[in-house]
């Protein structure tokens, strides 16, 4: 069987880079970035002010003792953001506003809380220590024209508009949403809003695989339900396999009889890459590429397996077909004593702290099976614990990989 780092990179082998698109800037966030962003201009493009008060030249600031007007100076103008830059005239001051572009021939700046005006004219007060070049932001001390500002593989962050805005870009290069099917498998599921009988169960890996998907990212996902029936299953997936390019089964891939899910993808040429992890839960995962390269993963049904399966390797490769940039691994320190038997690599659901040291803490929440969904709501992510290892300490550092966030 398998090992689950094998299994990983069989799933990153078999993926193809997803192609690249053009989209508005206003729907880009989350997307992964194909191209370079550079600086439209110098930033700030001009010698930025950066108070409200007046604007001067340090060379008009007569220092000597014996001068009873060296704190004063008339006011030639005002001049705010947005305004056209003024030209100093000397011995004069001009009232400026944050944001606006240093006068041309000043070089000094004195907060409006440090002046005061009198028949037009500007008193500096005697105390207030003034400083060429004080209170400017000066042109081009961010980054320069032409500065590479963001590079392609950044997931692009609210903080990222920002830097694309200043650039002028209305338009940007990104990796493709690919089109998912989650389909859910098994006659005793029964959705929301459908009336149920005692023997049936909800459906709610369908929902929950669709949700997980949307928060990182993937939003063209649609669900189907197929019952356990191999003529119906073949025929859907064989629609399925035409229309999107990843399929995210769930159920159906175990030992059981109804389980038709493997035979009725090697039918549809889906060539089978592996079918059982060494891993507690989702160990009958089964994986697959399809004749024109379709991902077709094949999740057990318990809802555990299915969450953890889709977050370990049906999101780490979606990831490495948008070609987004790779961050490093996370790690959390265990709160409590964990043992785990099996030779199994163990996923455990944790909750996070962190401690007064700085560092991340998981707290391992037990489920009560891997049928018990409602445990995990009240975790952040898991924690991945050795196959070949079973008593794991208080304190021990272990891979942690968080539901939403990467
Ligand atoms: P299976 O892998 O098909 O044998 O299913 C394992 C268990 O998970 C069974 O108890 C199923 O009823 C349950 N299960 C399968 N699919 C879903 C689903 N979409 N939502 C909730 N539970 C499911
Ligand atoms: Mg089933």
């Amino acid at each position: 069987m398998l090992t689950t780092a094998a299994a990983l990179e069989a799933v990153l082998a078999a993926v193809s880079s997803s192609p690249t698109e053009t989209i508005d800037v206003a729907t880009a966030t989350g997307r992964v970035l194909r191209q370079v962003i550079r600086a439209e201009r110098d930033q700030p493009p001009f010698d930025r002010v950066t108070m409200d008060g007046i604007a001067f030249s340090f060379s008009d600031y007569d220092l000597s003792e014996d001068n009873k007007n060296r704190y004063t100076l008339p006011i030639q103008a005002m001049q705010a953001a947005g305004d056209k830059v003024v030209t100093l005239e000397s011995g004069h001051c001009i009232e400026i506003m944050t944001g606006a572009a240093l006068p041309e021939n000043a070089d000094c700046i004195v907060p409006v809380e440090r002046i005061t005006v009198v028949d037009g004219n500007a008193k500096i007060d005697s105390e207030y220590e003034v400083k060429k070049g004080r209170f400017v932001h000066p042109r081009g001390s961010d980054y320069a024209k032409g500065a590479h500002l963001l590079t392609a593989g950044k997931v692009i962050s609210p903080l990222d508009i920002a830097v694309i805005a200043s650039c002028g870009i209305t338009e940007l290069e990104v990796a493709t949403d690919p089109l998912v099917r989650v389909i859910s498998t098994g006659n005793e599921l029964v959705a929301a809003g459908q009336p149920i009988e005692a023997h049936q169960i909800r459906l709610s890996n369908g929902p929950a695989l669709v949700s997980l998907l949307g928060s990182h990212g993937y939003r063209r996902v649609e669900h189907d339900h197929i019952v356990d029936d191999v003529d119906t299953l073949r025929e859907r997936l064989r629609q399925h396999l035409q229309e999107a390019s990843v399929l995210v089964l769930s159920g159906g891939v175990s030992m059981g009889k109804a389980d038709y899910v493997p035979e009725v993808l090697a039918e549809l040429d889906v060539e089978v890459i592996f079918h059982k992890i060494s891993q507690r839960p989702g160990k009958p995962m089964w994986f697959g590429k399809g004749p024109r390269g379709q991902l077709v993963f094949a999740l057990p049904g318990n809802p555990v397996s299915a969450l953890v399966c889709c977050r370990q390797y049906v999101i780490s490769a979606l990831k490495e077909a948008s070609a987004a940039s790779k961050n490093p691994p996370q790690f959390a320190a265990l709160a409590s004593d964990v043992s785990f038997k099996p030779s199994l690599t163990c996923f455990q659901p944790v909750k996070l702290f962190s401690n007064a040291a700085g560092q991340t803490i998981a707290m391992p929440v037990k489920t009560n099976t891997s049928g018990d969904f409602a445990s995990l709501s009240a975790t952040d992510g898991y924690v991945e614990l050795a196959k070949d290892q079973t008593e794991f300490p208080a304190g021990s550092a272990t891979v942690l990989r968080r539901w939403i966030v990467d």
